[in-house]
């Protein structure tokens, strides 16, 4: 599979919130105000203004030790991304997969034409926000600007330890299984997500719940609800009729 992926090395990951802000500052986004919920994690969610975020989870480890868990979190860039399949009825254009990179990108004034929970809940990671006022919708690009440019996405050029990696998807796969065997004598329940279906993958040392909901999923073609599965043979029938016309115009 040619693209980009990214590779998250969670074991190496410090929570040092460089990629955070530099995913704000590449961006031009503003600060996302905040207070102390009762968690290091700042700001506690993604929003239409933050586009990564950097979870935190407190768990019990080894001899009642606490430990924290990391998870930099940004959209997937699925594939076959169940947000494009969604919205493509209603807002044709208004999600696109760019070929260079296979970044998932938003339009934000086509996308006007779908409602945004259509395209909310058809992500099986829970990743795009819609601005209130607007109704816009905003995540992760891939800073395909930046990527078209020879240059590395901002959050992984700013990443102090390795934990942010970016490149050729195979040879991010590669890696993130060498990765996967190094780490295993530490932690024996190391796991890797997305290497089938995505481009972010993930190093977890421990099980994806223990770090977040969305940490792993089930994507297409499990993860296709009953909506989505209608008009997916909805478009294939509408495909084949019109090549049962084509091929009916050509004969007559
Ligand atoms: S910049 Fe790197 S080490 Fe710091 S929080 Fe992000 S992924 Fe983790
Ligand atoms: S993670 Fe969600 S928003 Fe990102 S491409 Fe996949 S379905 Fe779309
Ligand atoms: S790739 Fe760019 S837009 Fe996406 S999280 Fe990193 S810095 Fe933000």
């Amino acid at each position: 599979m040619s693209g980009k992926a990214f590779f998250i090395d969670t074991t190496v990951c410090t929570a040092c919130r460089g990629c955070q802000i530099a995913c704000k500052q590449w961006n031009q986004l503003p600060a996302t105000k905040t207070h102390q919920w009762g968690s290091m994690q700042n700001p506690k969610d993604l929003s239409f203004e933050t586009y990564k975020v950097v979870r935190f989870e407190e768990h019990m480890g080894p001899n009642n030790k606490p430990v924290w868990y990391f998870f930099p979190e940004q959209c997937r860039h699925c594939v076959e991304p169940p947000c494009k399949e969604a919205a493509e009825d209603d807002a044709p254009g208004g999600i696109t997969i760019d070929k260079e990179t296979g970044a998932v990108l938003y339009d934000k004034e086509k996308l006007k034409k779908v409602k945004a929970e259509t395209v909310i809940e058809a992500c099986p990671f829970n990743v795009p926000r819609a601005q209130k006022k607007t109704g816009y919708l905003a995540k992760c690009t891939m800073c395909v600007d930046r990527v078209h440019n020879g240059l590395l996405p901002a959050c992984v050029k700013t990443c102090p330890t390795g934990a942010m990696n970016f490149g050729d998807r195979d040879k991010m796969v590669a890696l993130a299984q060498k990765r996967l065997g190094e780490v295993k004598g530490r932690f024996p329940k190391a796991t890797l997500t997305g290497i089938d279906d995505l481009r972010v993958f993930y190093l977890l040392a421990d099980a994806p719940k223990a770090y977040y909901k969305y940490a792993k999923v089930d994507v297409l073609p499990t993860g296709m609800d009953r909506k989505m599965a209608l008009r997916k043979i909805g478009n294939s029938l509408k495909d084949l009729s019109r090549e049962w016309t084509m091929i009916h115009k050509l004969a007559s």
